[in-house]
């Protein structure tokens, strides 16, 4: 059994694992962290997420959490991970990271703690997303150059960034296995005719709540090959993260992605 403290319990990331969380046998989460400042510091963690009893109160004192598990999942704020982490290491606590958006500082003070502690870090946690980034790479290396490539992404209006750093990321695999550098071009609003064959083409389209759709093409005269990938629902990050705060505790200190996560080097 892996016991499990969720830093940002009261998020949506946080609501989403302790929620997928309830399925698996293996593991359980015993302790449910929020920001000092939290308006529902010392409510059911559970209630929060799904109306259902978990007998874990949200705290925001981490130490006493991490202090009887095994792993800390953290989907906080940037701002915060330096902090969880080093205590995290301080008590020799396996430690997942899906928080994005750390700076160099911040992600200076987490290489530092993994020399002590193993360490998942992955900016997307989706099974079905890493084993594509695995498949684009595999099929840019066995096509080669003389496939043009275009990546299409599709996300709710509300997202700001466009292109998705998944797309950039699915972007850097191909040019990899290519055996090229990565550079693209961009087609904002998606129905530009750009072509131009020596380039990546990535086009964005923004549409009502979709949470996340990519789909690369490799095309040749002759053929076409398409990898797609449809998220449902962030679900799909939770069920990643879970999976991987289990794989991470017997590891050895060093830092890992998903693709150690799931064997797919
Ligand atoms: P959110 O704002 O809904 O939740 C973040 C929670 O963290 C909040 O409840 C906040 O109060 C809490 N928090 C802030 N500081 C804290 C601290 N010191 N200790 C404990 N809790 C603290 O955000 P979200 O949508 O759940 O996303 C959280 C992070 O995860 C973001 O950085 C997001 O980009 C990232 N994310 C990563 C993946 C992935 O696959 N890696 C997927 C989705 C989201």
């Amino acid at each position: 059994m892996t016991r499990i403290v969720i830093a940002g319990a009261a998020g949506r990331m946080g609501q989403a694992l302790i929620r997928c969380s309830r399925d698996i046998e293996t593991l359980e989460i015993t302790g449910a962290v929020e920001r000092e400042d939290h308006p529902d510091l010392g409510k059911d963690a559970g209630v929060l997420a799904d109306n259902k009893e978990l007998g874990v109160l949200l705290t925001s004192d981490i130490r006493a959490a991490l202090s009887s598990a095994d792993a800390l999942i953290d989907f906080t704020l940037h701002t915060s991970v330096p902090g969880n982490v080093k205590v995290a290491a301080e008590l020799g606590r396996a430690v997942v990271i899906g928080t994005t958006g750390l700076t160099e500082e911040e992600k200076n003070t987490v290489d530092r703690a993994a020399d002590k502690i193993p360490i998942v870090w992955a900016p997307n946690m989706s099974i079905g997303m890493n084993l594509m980034f695995a498949m684009v790479q595999k099929g840019a290396s066995v096509l080669g150059k003389d496939y043009s490539v275009e990546i299409d992404e599709t996300h709710h209006v509300h997202k700001k960034d466009a292109p998705s750093g998944t797309a950039l990321h699915l972007g850097e695999k191909a040019a990899d296995g290519a055996g090229e550098n990565f550079t693209y071009l961009h087609d904002e609003g998606g129905s530009q005719n750009i072509k131009d064959p020596s380039r990546i083409i990535i086009r964005s389209h923004r549409k009502g709540e979709v949470v996340g759709d990519h789909t690369v093409s490799f095309s040749a005269d002759a053929e076409t090959i398409e990898f797609s990938h449809h998220a449902e629902s962030r679900d799909v990050f939770a069920v990643g993260a879970l999976r991987a705060a289990q794989w991470i505790c017997p590891q050895k200190p060093r830092i890992y992605d998903m693709q150690d996560v799931l064997n797919l080097r």
